[in-house]
């Protein structure tokens, strides 16, 4: 299953990666971080495509 993964320094903490995919993406110290072994029932790709700063991709 497709892994997604945050680059920490590009992230401005907005949060619409948790909003899309709130199972996978979680706000925590002001970034993005993802809590979820794949992308299960959400789509990430969407997560991917809707970042502002290109912060996520997936392995
Ligand atoms: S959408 Fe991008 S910039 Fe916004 S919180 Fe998620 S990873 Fe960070």
């Amino acid at each position: 299953m497709p892994k997604p993964e945050v680059n920490h320094d590009l992230c401005i903490g907005c949060g619409t990666c948790e909003s899309l995919c709130p199972n996978v993406f979680k706000m925590e110290g002001g970034k993005s971080h993802v809590v979820a072994e794949d992308c299960g029932d959400c789509d990430c790709q969407e997560a991917v495509d809707s970042c502002p700063v290109s912060a996520i991709s997936i392995e």
